[in-house]
């Protein structure tokens, strides 16, 4: 497992928004990996998926075909 931290730890008192990635079961954390959800199906299936796999998926949420979009 590989853990990237960036400089000093000021933000982890708010603690990183972690989603895998439902492709490759990737760890990604929002705001510092690239993480990509299909905003209909992140709820139902957990949506979530790495920018390698997004771009495998061309951009198209293999559930519902709806664009993904990139979590914020
Ligand atoms: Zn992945
Ligand atoms: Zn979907």
């Amino acid at each position: 497992m590989s853990v990237r931290i960036k400089g000093s730890n000021a933000y982890g008192h708010l603690g990183w928004i972690t989603k895998y990635c439902r492709i490759c079961n990737r760890k990604l954390k929002v705001g510092i990996d690239v993480v990509y959800k299909c905003p209909k199906c992140e709820k139902v299936y957990n949506a979530y998926f790495c920018e390698a796999d997004a771009r495998g998926l061309h951009h198209k949420c293999p559930y519902c075909g709806t664009e993904l979009v990139p979590v914020a």
